[in-house]
């Protein structure tokens, strides 16, 4: 059984914006679900009308095994965290986190029980008498998360927690996030546009495009095997190189070079036939000296990763770019030679992957 499905979910927005376009997504039972995508993708919309919070246009959202489309926020049995916390202003911890169990008439004594279990859960026992404003952004957020997990519900929907904390108590959220996720077990549906946030939290991942899901899949399948150009493009700290090609007998050619046919399209391509090649900086292995199979040209750009260097080379008018060790960059107007791991390396054909 699926904790959570959409089936053909539309959603058109009075004006005709088409936000969602016939979403077909089936979450199990106790999954960490990241929705990721450009900004107006959709995220917000698809998470809000899981909710009920939005109307569906067309389509189905059935939550366990009931079908809630036409259901109030309220009877759906999902509780909700905004990006910027909601939280009651005049209200002190132990009632902001009690307050979901106080709309649902539970006795006052249950209630404060309840929220002082879950906020010791959370590290907020010495917090509980404060007000939000006398709480940092982390607390906050700790607080809001408190109230979801006090309510007991079916499933989490999570829109961009952790988007108001600074970078390392970000970091240390996320860690949280996840672990307390996990103990839980109770299906949560995120979301983010920091994608380093998605693959390092998510049991699987949709990367949406313009309504659509372009990809479902583990992080790693997401990040190994893009679906599509679009996912391709879009995934990664640095973007995957996309380079065009003809395929030449048993040889591409691909900005002048001449490289090896990756072993996942080995006997799937065409001579004469049209293709993208694409490796991720990252598989590119750098080299001063010419080595065959590789993308020869001249080194334009040189970026400090930290324990690595991003380097771009201009390859017959092309950009390409190799991670390369610490220790080993090269300068400016060097020769360079970027060897794609042929293990590593995919083939587009009409922005699919090939095989699909
Ligand atoms: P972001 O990452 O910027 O928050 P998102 O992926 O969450 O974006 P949505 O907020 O779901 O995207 O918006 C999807 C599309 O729907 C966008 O084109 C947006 O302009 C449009 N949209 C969102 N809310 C409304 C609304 N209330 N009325 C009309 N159009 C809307």
């Amino acid at each position: 059984m699926s904790a959570i499905e959409l089936r053909g979910l539309t959603k058109v927005y009075p004006g005709g914006v088409k936000a969602l376009d016939s979403l077909d997504l089936a979450i199990p039972d106790g999954e960490f679900f990241a929705l990721l995508g450009p900004s107006g993708c959709g995220k917000t919309t698809l998470l809000r009308t899981i909710a009920g919070l939005e109307t569906a246009t067309g389509g189905a959202v059935v939550i366990g095994d009931r079908d809630v489309t036409g259901l109030q926020p309220g009877a759906r049995d999902i509780a909700m965290v905004f990006q910027d916390y909601a939280l009651f202003p005049h209200m002190n911890v132990t009632d902001n986190i009690a307050y979901p169990l106080r709309i649902k008439k539970v006795g006052k004594a249950a209630r404060q029980q309840k929220a002082a279990e879950v906020g010791a859960r959370l590290g907020l026992e010495q917090l509980m008498d404060r007000r939000p404003g006398q709480l940092s952004g982390g607390q906050q957020q700790r607080v809001a998360l408190a109230r979801v997990m006090a309510t007991q519900a079916q499933a989490f929907l999570f829109d961009e927690p952790l988007s108001n904390l600074d970078a390392r108590l970000r970091l240390e959220a996320r860690t949280f996030l996840k672990k307390l996720q996990h103990e839980l077990g109770v299906t949560t549906v995120f979301v983010t546009h920091d994608q380093a946030e998605a693959l390092a939290m998510a049991d699987r991942m949709a990367v949406m495009e313009s309504g659509h899901i372009r990809q479902i899949g583990t992080p790693a399948e997401v990040f190994q095997r893009p679906a599509n150009t679009f996912v391709a493009g879009f995934i990664g700290s640095t973007p995957m190189n996309l380079l065009d090609g003809v395929v030449r007998g048993d040889t591409l050619e691909v900005s002048g070079c001449k490289l090896a046919v990756p072993q996942s399209a080995e006997g799937l391509l065409h001579d004469g036939e049209k293709i993208v090649y694409g490796v991720r900086p990252e598989y590119n292995v750098y080299s001063a000296g010419p080595v065959d199979g590789s993308l020869g040209g001249n080194v334009s750009i040189v970026e400090n990763l930290g324990a690595s260097y991003l380097v771009t080379l201009d390859v017959n008018g092309v950009l390409v770019q190799a991670v390369v060790p610490e220790g080993h960059e090269p300068l400016i107007g060097d020769e360079g030679y970027a060897l794609p791991r042929r293990d590593r390396a995919l083939i587009y054909r009409d922005g699919e992957l090939v095989p699909a």
